[in-house]
């Protein structure tokens, strides 16, 4: 099979529009970890089932030991968290989280999806971490949206349903 350019490849990619979420995890010892994701995908509605696809790092290992996780979709101002979360800290970036049944959630998001881990797979240099989720809330408020490896506004105005 003929390899596509990597750069051609990333750029291609941007293209697709998704929100932005905030993955969180207790790590094994009990400490919040938070990560930036945005492959994040609904992939069943009976069991309502997701993925996130992760690199190896503190998140992946959180993930991998406890067997659950949280998926904070970020609001139109959440942008300084997904920095901080995709590894550039600032000091006064984070609110705390708080510890809901086990897992760590971020206020103010436009939605939050408890998942329990049933299945990792090991897909090149990703795991995907498909999970059932057991509770799920929203709101009403508008996310915060990336496309071509930049951050904008809300979803734009809708022009059919
Ligand atoms: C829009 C976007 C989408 C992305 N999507 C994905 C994706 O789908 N999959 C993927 O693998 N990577 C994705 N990334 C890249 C990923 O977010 C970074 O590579 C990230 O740094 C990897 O996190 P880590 O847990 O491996 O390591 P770390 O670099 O250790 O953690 C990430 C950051 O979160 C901070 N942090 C962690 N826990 C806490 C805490 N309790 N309190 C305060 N700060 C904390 C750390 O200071 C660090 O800056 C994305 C990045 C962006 C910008």
């Amino acid at each position: 099979m003929q390899r596509v350019d990597p750069v051609a490849f990333r750029q291609a990619a941007s293209r697709f529009v998704t929100g932005v979420a905030v993955l969180t995890a207790l790590d094994r010892r009990g400490e919040v970890c938070g990560m930036t994701a945005n492959s994040f995908v609904s992939i069943s509605l009976a069991p309502p089932t997701v993925l996130v696809s992760v690199k190896p790092g503190r998140m992946h290992d959180a993930i991998s030991a406890a067997a659950r996780y949280g998926v904070n979709v970020l609001p139109e101002d959440g942008k300084h968290l997904s920095r901080h979360f995709a590894g550039r800290p600032a000091a006064d970036a984070v609110a705390a989280c708080e510890i809901v049944q086990g897992l760590p959630r971020l206020p103010g998001c436009v939605a939050f999806f408890a998942c329990e881990l049933i299945r990792s797979v090991d897909v090149n240099d990703h795991t995907l971490f498909i999970a059932e989720v057991s509770t799920c809330d929203y709101s009403d408020t508008l996310p915060l949206v990336f496309f071509s490896s930049r951050y904008h506004l809300g979803p734009g105005m809708p022009v059919d349903r």
